[in-house]
């Protein structure tokens, strides 16, 4: 493809010098290039996949401004930050900003000086802003997270549609839509609500190698979490669960085991909940543990960990959440802790929102699709990648992606469960049908507890059958047989467990049953991504340079990764350059930034070096075993 390769060039020359990057990654400079002939676009990328360089790039390219329109404002704040600090012209109007605060951002507009106005659909569309924008001379309109255009998305913003107007507006300008997902139905909807006029259409790929995908059996979430959490000390984490309690629940038991952790959910006050984001912004906290109305406003580029503590209803939820991890490219690692109970849980939501007749009959059916899509993930059995990526249309070249733990050889087998089974069914039976989860289990187990004697339950056959099993074990265990269809539960707010046909063949030793075994606590392994990002880094020298990134960001009031990104970092520690022109080589440093920070990196690069001479390389392969930073 040297055609290709010819013109990539055109616009390396720009980014390099700003952003400080070698290479274009896929579809941007399609999508450049796109807006430099003035033609409308749809890009769907993943998240991470590096969107805004594409609109981003044009303006300097063709010396205009354009607009972008985006829907909140932290994701503009963020992006103006990195602009900035690369020496970008740029400004955001939106309605966070004060007086003084938005006059100077107007004044500089009408300097003819700036080429990128990240702004708000609300306030884009007032007239007399409308007026300056045109007396500018803008001739380019992108709008982000453009599925928020259509209801059939994930996250409908009625203020979206009124975009269309643009169109008109603007007659003769590019419009380009940009997302992160959007089936084909949500992509027809942003074609038709922007007008768009034979748009190029850029569909990138979903899979993200450098994500390790990793599906655990849920034992007790807060031990599984600390466990992981532990093995990304100073690391940014993400963790997610169900509800409001659960995360305050998991946020202190961090806390009190030393974790600088902060609960986040829609029920806080939105300060609260603004300076929780901001903090973890600028890495003051490691790990926010969220329900799902924490994300959408996180630029931050190096979460290397992104947690479930339970499953979510869907691939759509469970790939946007993950997408947040690794968004600089460089490993990181998404956890999921799955119970057959979450299935349950999610199956017996959808059952209450379809009696209420909350939500319109497809609407249930297709709820109850996505929830069965996510359940088959987090089977066994198969390439986590291979069915992220196929679910979403694609396929992977391999079938073996080296980073999940299917293809690490993490998962455990399956085991012959048929006589446990038994027990357990037969206990079913014996209680008469009429009892829950937890009652059966407490009989299995033996426990005389007082409900238990009333009935008296002690005195079965089954009683006690499981005694020398732990409780979460033998849950789990009548929770996978449910899963399978083995056993049946009752809806409900007091759900029993019935047998069923299929329960009556494993009574009559007909049917076999596989389960999952309970845990055995195994080695974490480490992908090839995260070796090869690390080979050849002096730790030492890395840790010294975070810190003096730390410094420099606190200064300056910007989060770290707008000074320097963690592969800037590592680069460093790998290269030790010790020239300003050796610098500009490395990735992620620019002019402006190398006339910002140049000096002083250097300088300790230079103390380093009188302390620590180099020394050649160790021969052999990294040490594979060794933790992802010298703590
Ligand atoms: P998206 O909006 O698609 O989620 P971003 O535009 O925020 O992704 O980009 C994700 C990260 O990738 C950012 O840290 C960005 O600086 C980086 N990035 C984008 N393009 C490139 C490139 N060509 N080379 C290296 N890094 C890039
Ligand atoms: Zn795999």
């Amino acid at each position: 493809m040297q055609v290709e390769a010819a013109t990539d060039l055109e616009f390396l020359p720009i980014v390099k010098r700003y952003w400080g990057f070698d290479s274009l990654r896929p579809l941007q400079e399609e999508a450049i290039r796109a807006d430099v002939e003035g033609r409308d676009s749809l890009v769907v990328l993943p998240t991470g996949g590096g969107k805004s360089l594409c609109y981003q790039v044009p303006p300097l390219v063709r010396d205009e401004p354009a607009v972008v329109v985006s829907p909140l404002i932290s994701l503009m704040k963020d992006q103006l930050d990195g602009l900035l600090a690369c020496g970008y012209p740029a400004v955001t109007i939106h309605s966070g900003m004060g007086d003084v605060a938005k006059r100077r951002a107007l004044d500089f507009l009408r300097t003819g000086a700036c080429r990128l106005v990240l702004v708000s659909p609300e306030r884009l569309l007032q007239g007399t802003f409308l007026e300056l924008i045109d007396r500018l001379g803008v001739r380019s309109f992108s709008i982000d997270e453009a599925h928020c255009i259509s209801h059939w998305g994930h996250d409908f913003r009625p203020e979206y549609r009124r975009l269309a107007r643009l169109r008109q507006r603007f007659a003769g300008c590019a419009l380009h839509a940009y997302t992160a997902t959007a089936t084909p139905r949500v992509r027809e909807d942003i074609r038709r609500q922007l007008e768009l006029e034979d748009p190029l259409e850029l569909i990138g790929r979903f899979d993200r190698p450098n994500l390790l995908y990793r599906v655990v059996p849920r034992e007790s979430a807060k031990r599984q979490l600390l466990e992981v959490v532990d093995r990304h000390r100073d690391e940014a984490v993400i963790a997610y669960a169900m509800t409001r309690a659960e995360t305050e629940r998991l946020a202190s038991f961090l806390q009190m085991q030393g974790v600088r952790a902060e609960a986040y959910h829609a029920g806080l006050p939105k300060e609260e909940r603004q300076h929780t984001q901001e903090r973890f912004s600028r890495a003051e906290i490691q790990v926010v543990v969220a329900t799902v109305a924490f994300g959408m406003g996180i630029d931050r580029s190096d979460v290397r960990c992104v947690m479930h503590t339970a499953m979510p209803k869907s691939i759509e939820h469970y790939q946007q959440e993950t997408g947040r991890a690794g968004r600089d490219g460089l490993e990181a690692e998404c956890v999921l802790l799955f119970s057959p109970a979450d299935i349950l849980r999610w199956e017996g939501l959808i059952e209450k929102s379809a009696r209420e007749a909350e939500a319109p009959e497809p609407v249930i059916e297709a709820s109850r699709h996505l929830l069965a899509e996510m359940r088959r993930y987090c089977s066994p059995g198969r390439c986590r990648h291979a069915r992220l990526s196929e679910y979403f249309g694609q396929s992977l070249e391999s079938d073996d992606c080296g980073a999940c733990d299917v293809c690490l050889g993490e998962c455990p087998d399956l085991v012959d469960g048929t006589e446990t089974a038994q027990k357990i069914l037969s206990c079913v039976a014996r209680v008469g049908q009429r009892f829950g989860i937890g009652h059966v289990v407490g009989v299995l187990r033996g426990l005389e507890n007082q409900q238990i004697l009333a009935q008296r339950h002690e005195q079965l056959s089954t009683f006690g059958l499981l005694k020398d099993h732990p409780q979460k074990e033998v849950t789990n265990q009548v929770y996978q047989l449910v899963d399978q269809g083995l056993l049946s539960r009752t809806e409900g707010d007091y759900p029993v467990l019935k047998l069923n046909p299929l329960s009556v063949e494993v009574l009559r030793g007909q049917r076999a049953v596989q389960l999952m075994p309970a845990v055995t606590r195994k080695k974490v392994k480490k992908t090839a991504v995260e070796a090869q990002s690390w080979e050849g880094v002096d730790r030492d020298l890395f840790e010294r340079l975070r810190k003096l990134r730390t410094e420099l960001a606190a200064e300056r009031g910007v989060p770290p990764y707008v000074v320097f990104g963690d592969r800037t970092l590592r680069e460093l520690a790998r290269l030790r350059p010790s020239g300003r022109m050796e610098l500009l080589e490395v990735h992620g440093i620019g002019e402006k930034k190398l006339a910002d920070y140049g000096d002083v990196f250097l300088e300790e690069l230079a103390k380093y070096a009188a302390a620590d001479p180099v020394t050649p390389p160790p021969s052999g392969t990294p040490d594979a075993d060794a933790p992802p930073a010298s703590r």
